[in-house]
């Protein structure tokens, strides 16, 4: 008999807590996991699964539109955020039952309320209730980051926007990161005004230089705005309820809604973490080793605690491989390389691998061929926007060592392509491949 109430104590249930309390249950485990907010984390309840719903429903402005083209007699047509805000919330709420059946039925003990460390193997549930582990996994994730200014707290972040009572006439988003591009794109497609407000002068920062200028030049197109250089000043609340956004530099912008898409930070704050001895580098974070292990020997993170990668998948991956290194004996390290990444901005960019900037610097000597087309659907939609897929490649071994796309469905297609750069494959092995026509998928076969 174990000295303690649990094999395994997690605290988070979101993809990386939620995969790791299963696996290691269904190696055998007795495990519990304690979530304060819901179910799913912030992916599938504040996060990718409702904002990827969103974008599907922004994209019915522009499929509308186009269909005229198409033949199809279509009545100008009215948008009710209500209900698609609704329809989307319903879903995020059946997904997060389906969560929670998913630790049931591995017979994982869930306790809906927040739990902190109080000793390398002891947890305290808010009610007082403390309970023993053998292990703790830390797998709280991350938490929206505002910047303090004079009326931040005027500002909404992504935990909020799901839920806005009215689509904004007129929307502030700061920061230029994924998040910003994102919801820039749904709400211009709604009918919002949309003003993206950065610090720098640059979006989407880790990008390939040409995809983040195709998107700025298409979202300018499709009447986005944006300010550069021009950090927040202050948000001043107007009588009439609306907001006044001061910038530097810049002119003040009216607005109905402020979105701060300014980063995320590790969650770490108030969980006992340092108290009892874990180690957090200068943003918070839980320093953890290649096997996801703390400071200490008895507690592991995964995810965005851990502030290494911050996508759903890779908190899958390091949770999968925690329980099957620590319960499954089967020891697995998360490989980091070519991770694929996509921007669900209208239109989508998906990546992998190096950008050219990244490969001329590592590699010295590279060879990058593009393609820069029109979609055949937006050539007979009258719609001139541009699709470019660029490929970078390693002039010693031919190894294609990066890819990166802008267009309709590039997530879609990225997706596959990434296989073959994860597994080496060569320009001349793409080359080889006769091309699928006609799709947009083609071009990467045929780009000389
Ligand atoms: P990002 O890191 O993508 O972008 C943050 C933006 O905010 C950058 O433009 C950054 O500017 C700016 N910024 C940072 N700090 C400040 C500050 N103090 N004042 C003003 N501006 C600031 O973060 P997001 O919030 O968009 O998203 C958070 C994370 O969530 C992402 O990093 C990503 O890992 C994940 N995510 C992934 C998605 C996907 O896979 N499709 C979708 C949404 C989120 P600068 O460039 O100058 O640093």
């Amino acid at each position: 008999m174990s000295k303690f109430d649990y094999d395994l104590f997690v605290i988070g249930a979101g993809s990386g807590g939620v995969r790791a309390s299963r696996v290691a249950a269904s190696h055998g485990a007795r495990v519990a996991v304690a979530e304060e907010h819901r179910v799913g984390g912030t992916c599938v309840i504040r996060g990718c699964v409702p904002k990827k719903l969103l974008v599907y429903g922004a994209h019915f402005a522009e499929d509308i539109h186009d269909a005229r083209q198409f033949g199809w007699d279509v009545p100008d047509c009215r948008f009710d955020w209500t209900r698609l805000r609704d329809n989307v919330l319903a879903e995020v709420s059946r997904l997060e039952g389906l969560y929670a059946q998913t630790l049931d039925n591995h017979k994982v003990a869930l306790f809906r309320t927040r739990a902190t460390l109080v000793g390398p193997q002891k947890v305290r549930l808010a009610d007082g209730q403390e309970l023993t582990s053998e292990r703790i996994l830390i797998a709280t994730g991350g938490w929206p980051f505002v910047p303090e200014f004079p009326g931040s707290e005027h500002a909404i972040t992504s935990n909020e926007v799901f839920h806005l009572q009215e689509l904004p006439k007129r929307i502030v988003i700061a920061g230029g990161g994924y998040i910003a591009n994102e919801f820039a794109g749904i709400f211009n497609e709604f009918g919002s005004k949309v003003t993206i407000v950065n610090r720098g002068d640059a979006i989407l920062r880790g990008y390939d230089e040409q995809i983040r200028d195709r998107l700025l030049q298409i979202s300018m197109t499709k009447g986005i705005e944006f300010r550069f250089n021009a950090p927040f000043q202050s948000i001043e609340k107007q009588a009439d309820g609306s907001l006044l956004v001061h910038l530097e530099n810049c002119e003040p912008i009216p607005a109905d809604a402020v979105l701060a898409a300014t980063g995320r930070v590790p969650n770490t704050r108030g969980l006992g973490l340092e108290e009892v001895g874990v180690e957090l580098d200068r943003n918070g974070a839980v320093k953890v080793d290649e096997t996801n292990q703390s400071s200490l020997e008895s507690i592991y993170a995964v995810g965005d605690v851990t502030n290494r990668i911050q996508l759903t998948p890779v908190a899958i991956r390091e949770g999968q491989a925690f329980a099957d290194s620590v319960f499954g004996g089967k020891p697995t390290i998360v490989d980091y390389s070519n991770v694929p990444s996509a921007v669900f901005s209208h239109p989508p960019i998906g990546a992998v691998g190096m950008t050219e900037a990244e490969a001329r610097n590592r590699l010295g000597s590279i060879r990058v061929y593009t393609s820069d087309f029109r979609a055949m659907k937006n050539v007979l939609a009258g719609r001139n926007e541009r699709a470019l897929y660029k490929m970078v490649v390693n002039e010693a071994t031919d190894q294609v060592v990066g890819l990166h796309m802008i267009g309709p469905d590039a997530p879609e297609i990225l997706q596959a392509a990434a296989v073959a750069v994860k597994a080496g494959l060569t320009k001349a092995d793409f080359d080889a491949t006769v091309a699928l026509h006609p799709s947009m998928a083609e071009e990467l076969v045929l780009m000389k």
